[in-house]
């Protein structure tokens, strides 16, 4: 493959449209994109049929509106170009109009209240910031998914606005700093993707990953991830085909797939891609996704990128990288070299340290799901607490702003605020603090928590309102200040000495972080059921209506949703358990004890007093066990029986988290304890060590 050629070749991108557009509709079109205003009818036909002619070229017949509704995948409806000609044949054809804008009968995708039956289309909107491109013989156009009151029903639209507002406030900060040049400040990201690969024929027999993408029975295999031997260990050759496929797919759609390698847990991968804009990641984040599953499928495989597939093993996580940059091509998360860039950098970094200590609960909320429950807080993950890594130097420099004190003991210096250039900042590359839920890494943050399946636009319009709050803050400070330098220096020192207590370089896993946190007054909200309440408190109201990124009326569906989903997840759970319970669990105990009671009595029929404790031995220990199944079976039949009777959906997840939760796991553990006795050939499933051994 001749990857240059190849790469973005399926993108209506940038080059594509200089060649194929007439000069006058290329300018319009980039003056469009670049102002964020929409676009005139005349030049979207133009548009509309270069695009057109373009696809066709490449084999397409049909086109989809595609969109991101809150169910956290992507939705698209296929339409054909054709068109009825005149002498009973067709045309292809596609107009401006169709381009601009769809409806697709939305009435079914989650709004939380927004869109009332009787008016349930919703319609779509271009989003031209994001390239079109083709998959499967089909032109996709990004777009935007509203009701027809204006009201946001996806998740593009509010990341959107939120870049938008980032952009205003950061305009303000940076003029301050003589920075007339810069006229447009985006954000950043380049997320890290975790993902596990097992046999697609193991995958296939197991109801629970097929219905809720992880294992809801499953002992301990005798080897797990203790050897650390898969770690950046070499790809098995089924797997780097794989990798080679998937990169090939998707550099043919422009995305910038970089890096592949083996994760800590057995069969677990992950793919990190160049970073880019925040909206293009965020829709090349969720084809990256749909092609890691797609592209399993071929190889005999199945990809899993739930957050806990496996109790006991690695769940997977995504890590958002994240920073601010500006036209002019300054990162201004990277400290600089001369005093002034240094007194920019601090800004933009107590900026970011004071949101995300007055928003932790928003930060929580963005990574909070049912399956991200299993993992915030076990083996690798980080805790449910949220705290930043600054690194040591960078944390005695704060140290040393803050109390006026000397931040280098040799040197006797003291660190002044548009006086002093930074002390060299080693960049992290190592991860040097793994268990940081939020870590500095030279010239971005990471940001840990997301889980897998996340998409990552939830966590991107959280960090862009807080900075966009923090950062217009500032500017209203600094802009009325007669003394820039003074006030400068008194704000960051303020700022560093109020919102210090979310810094935490030790380990984040340790107990005695718990305790700290816990007097330091931050937040440690363990489930989503804690969490989500927080998203609509009059504070975080306040921040996203103040600058127009959601509606209080957004925020409210938008937390019904997030409620719902998360006792949907549970109901299903617990309904597959049930179901494989009953259906294949009970039957293969029944057998297994029938075989064993079946050669107690073929015994005893040779020989009354022949040996038979092995069996009767068993027979004692299983049955004790499906005695324990049965009541356990019957307990979550019960819960999940009174859980549907809740009508309101706040108790409701709280129900589901305090009852239907623990009944699911006292089953499972039982069914586990099972597993362990019951011969291989009985046992209805593929064992952890099938799975996770066997690619
Ligand atoms: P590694 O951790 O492998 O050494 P990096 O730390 O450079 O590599 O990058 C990890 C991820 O962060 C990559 O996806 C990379 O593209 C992304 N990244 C690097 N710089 C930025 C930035 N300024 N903004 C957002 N993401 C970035
Ligand atoms: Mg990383």
């Amino acid at each position: 493959m001749n990857v240059p050629e190849s790469f973005g070749s399926m993108v209506f991108n940038d080059s594509t449209m200089k060649e194929r557009l007439p000069k006058e509709t290329y300018k319009a079109l980039k003056k469009t994109i670049k102002d964020g205003r929409s676009l005139d009818i005349t030049v979207a036909s133009v548009v509309a049929n270069a695009m057109k002619d373009w696809a066709i070229e490449k084999g397409a017949t049909h086109y989809t509106h595609w969109f991101q509704p809150m169910t956290g995948i992507t939705a698209e409806k296929h339409d054909s170009f054709i068109s009825p000609a005149e002498d009973g044949g067709v045309i292809m054809e596609f107009s401006g109009k169709e381009l601009i804008q769809g409806e697709p009968d939305a009435s079914s995708f989650p709004s939380g209240g927004l869109r009332s039956t009787f008016e349930a289309r919703g319609y779509t909107a271009w989003d031209p910031t994001s390239y079109a491109f083709i998959k499967e013989n089909t032109l996709y156009i990004p777009t935007a998914f509203c009701s027809y009151g204006g009201e946001a029903l996806d998740k593009k639209t509010p990341l959107m606005r939120s870049t938008e507002k980032l952009n205003k406030q950061a305009l303000r900060i940076l003029k301050l700093f003589g920075h007339d040049d810069v006229t447009k400040v985006i954000t950043t990201v380049g997320p890290e993707q975790e993902y596990f690969l097992i046999d697609r024929e193991l995958f296939n027999e197991r109801e629970d990953l097929m219905l809720t993408g992880r294992t809801l029975f499953g002992a301990k295999p005798p080897k797990g991830q203790e050897m650390e031997d898969h770690y950046f260990g070499t790809i098995k050759p089924r797997i780097k085909e794989y990798m080679a496929d998937l990169d090939e797919e998707l550099w043919k759609l422009g995305i910038y797939a970089k890096t592949e390698h083996n994760e800590v847990a057995p069969a677990q991968h992950e793919l990190a891609p160049i970073f880019s804009d925040t909206n293009t990641a965020t829709d090349h984040n969720q084809l990256t996704m749909e092609m890691m599953k797609k592209v399993a499928a071929r190889h005999g495989l199945a990809c899993l990128l739930h957050e806990k597939p496996f109790d006991g093993v690695n769940g997977s996580g995504k890590h958002n990288n994240w920073s601010m940059s500006t036209n002019t091509g300054m990162n201004l998360l990277d400290p600089g070299t001369s005093p002034r860039d240094n007194a920019q950098f601090l800004l933009f970094l107590c900026a970011v340290i004071k949101g995300i200590d007055e928003y932790q609960d928003l930060l929580r909320i963005s990574v909070a799901n049912a399956g991200n429950d299993h993992r915030l807080g076990a083996n690798e993950a980080p805790p449910a607490i949220i705290s930043m890594f600054v690194g040591d130097e960078l944390a005695s420099v704060l140290e040393s702003i803050e109390n006026n004190t000397d931040y280098d003991q040799a040197d006797k210096q003291m660190m002044k605020i548009g006086v002093h250039v930074l002390p060299k900042l080693p960049k992290d590359t190592t991860d040097r603090n793994r268990t940081s839920p939020f870590a500095f890494t030279g010239n971005k943050f990471e940001f840990r928590m997301l889980g897998s399946t996340f998409s990552i636009a939830g966590p991107n319009i959280t960090l862009n309102a807080i900075v966009t709050e923090e950062l217009s803050q500032f500017a209203d400070i600094l802009e009325a200040s007669e003394d820039f330098d003074r006030d400068l220096a008194k704000l960051i020192q303020k700022t560093i000495k109020e919102h210090k207590r979310i810094i935490f370089n030790g380990n984040n896993y340790s107990d005695e972080w718990v305790a700290e946190a816990e007097k330091r007054g931050l937040l440690n909200l363990k489930t989503t059921a804690d969490a989500l309440p927080y998203f609509v408190s009059p504070k975080n109201i306040e921040l996203f209506t103040k600058h127009k990124i959601f509606t209080e009326t957004e925020m409210h569906s938008r937390y019904e949703i997030l409620m719902e989903e998360y006792t949907k997840t549970l109901n299903i759970e617990a309904l597959t358990m049930l179901d494989m319970a009953k259906k294949d669990i009970v039957p293969a105990i029944l057998s297994f004890e029938t075989a064993l009671c079946d050669a107690i009595a073929a015994k005893k029929a040779v020989c009354e007093t022949i040996d038979a404790s092995l069996e009767s031995g068993l027979l004692k220990k299983v049955s004790e066990l499906s005695g324990k199944l049965a009541q356990h079976i019957e307990a979550l039949e019960k819960a999940e029986e009174e859980a549907g009777t809740i009508a309101d959906f706040e108790k409701q997840a709280a129900f589901y988290k305090d009852s239907v939760l623990s009944a699911m796991e006292n089953l499972r553990a039982t069914v586990d304890a099972l597993e362990v006795c019951v011969g291989r050939e009985y046992w209805p499933y593929p064992s952890y060590a099938d799975m996770i051994f066997r690619v």
